[in-house]
């Protein structure tokens, strides 16, 4: 990760996390995407989780569990987190980092397309009190109006990577990626049910509250 200085300086004030640093190393391991979310953004969706109190969690991307052993941490008695996956390999992967951490308990990875699974959720009837969107940026603004379907007033949406590694502000990027979560942060900011900001260190993070 390329680290500006006050970054860094944040960095170096909290001590090593040791079941997040196995997590990065399994998933390096395996030759996996070294994407899991920054480290303050990670402590960031901890605290979310908590000061929400969230009982009803759902991450849209798993990759190794990194994100979910964070946002589990936040959990208090009887909450959930349900975490979605496309990829096999990388839900068992999550599952067992997840368990590792000591929250085999209460939490769940799936795997399938999130779109498909997230109306599937809808179908149900579901309700969630905080959603993290981390998936293929692509969907990401098909993630947002499923998220709100799934809603209720109060509930909080996060997104990350509103950068993209920059192509978000690059405008001569015209990939799918780019316009997908160019228009994400474009609704999160607008959108007339949401409450938003986005916090520019690291990658971005865009961070909503449903309005009601
Ligand atoms: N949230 C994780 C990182 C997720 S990386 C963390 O911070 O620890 C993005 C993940 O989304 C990858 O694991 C990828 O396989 C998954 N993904 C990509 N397309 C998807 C889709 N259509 N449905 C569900 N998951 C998808
Ligand atoms: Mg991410």
């Amino acid at each position: 990760m390329d680290l500006t200085a006050g970054v860094r300086y944040a960095e170096e004030l909290y001590s090593a996390d040791e079941p997040l640093e196995d997590v990065l190393a399994s998933i390096r391991e395996k030759g996996m995407p070294e994407i899991s979310v920054s480290p303050g953004y990670g402590r960031l969706l901890t605290l979310l989780v908590r000061m929400t109190g969230a009982k009803q969690v759902l991450e849209i991307g798993a990759l190794g569990g990194y994100s979910g052993i964070c946002l589990a941490r936040g959990l208090t008695e009887g909450g959930r987190l349900l975490s979605l996956e496309l990829r096999e390999d990388y839900a068992a992967l999550a599952r067992d980092n997840l368990k590792r951490a000591g929250f085999e308990a209460c939490t769940e990875v799936r795997v399938g397309d999130a779109r498909e699974q997230l109306d599937e959720l809808i179908r149900e009837g579901r309700s969630f009190d905080l959603f993290f969107i981390d998936a293929d940026k692509v969907y990401a603004p098909d993630y947002l109006d499923k998220a709100l379907a799934l809603a209720k007033p109060g509930s909080v949406i996060i997104g990350d990577n509103a950068f993209y590694h920059g192509k978000a502000y690059n405008p001569d990027n015209q990939g799918p990626g780019a316009i997908g979560i160019r228009r994400f942060n474009e609704r999160m900011a607008t959108d007339s049910r949401l409450e938003s900001t986005l916090l520019p260190a690291y990658d971005g993070m865009t961070i909503a509250r449903v309005k009601g």
